[in-house]
């Protein structure tokens, strides 16, 4: 098994629906499996927009090629109806591979682990439910170490993962 780690977040329309029928999408594809709660953040770069939701998903992706994974993303984030916006703009879906384990990429179309990983308690916080560190160059990076402790008001929990079920119509 090759444990994967995607970032969904959303923040136009019906963010957490948006997020559920996202997870929805994966798990045709992938086995999905772990995800975490679902929290509230402030947007981050571009701030004249609405909060968003986030969840961390953990998914088996052994029997896909990192840049399938991509394909599959961006196939899932278009099949939802994401409009091509600015970079840290407005989203309806946006998925995004935070970290392959064993995999180091670094292109300008792939960046695994995600560039911006540990900037973003939205991402830790989260992430920090599903696994207590991550292996990165032989290194164990302990995820609670990493979470910024002076922006934690940023991020607020929305729903529950015992809460949360991705059985819904597509
Ligand atoms: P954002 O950086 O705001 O999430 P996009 O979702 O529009 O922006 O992604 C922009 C591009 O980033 C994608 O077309 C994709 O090729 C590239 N990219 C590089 N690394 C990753 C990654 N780890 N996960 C998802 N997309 C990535
Ligand atoms: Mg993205």
């Amino acid at each position: 098994m090759k444990k994967t780690f995607l970032g969904l977040g959303s923040n136009v329309g019906d963010r957490e629906n948006n997020i559920v029928h996202a997870l929805h999408h994966l798990s045709k594809k992938l086995s999905i499996i772990d995800y975490s709660s679902l929290y509230d953040s402030a947007p981050i770069g571009y701030l004249n927009q609405d909060n968003f939701l986030n969840m961390v998903v953990e998914a088996d992706t052994e029997l896909v090629t990192p840049y399938e994974l991509l394909s599959l993303v961006k196939t899932i984030e278009q099949k939802m109806g994401r409009k091509q916006t600015f970079h840290w703009g407005p989203r309806i879906i946006d998925i995004d591979i935070l970290y392959i384990e064993g995999l180091h990429i670094d292109t300008d179309e792939l960046t695994v682990p995600h560039r911006e990983l540990w900037n973003r308690n939205f991402v830790l916080i989260p992430l920090s439910e599903l696994t207590e560190f991550l292996l990165i160059d032989n290194k164990k990076l302990l995820i609670k170490e990493m979470i910024h402790a002076d922006q934690t008001d940023q991020v607020s929990l929305h729903k529950q993962k015992e809460e949360i079920s991705y059985n819904v119509q597509s």
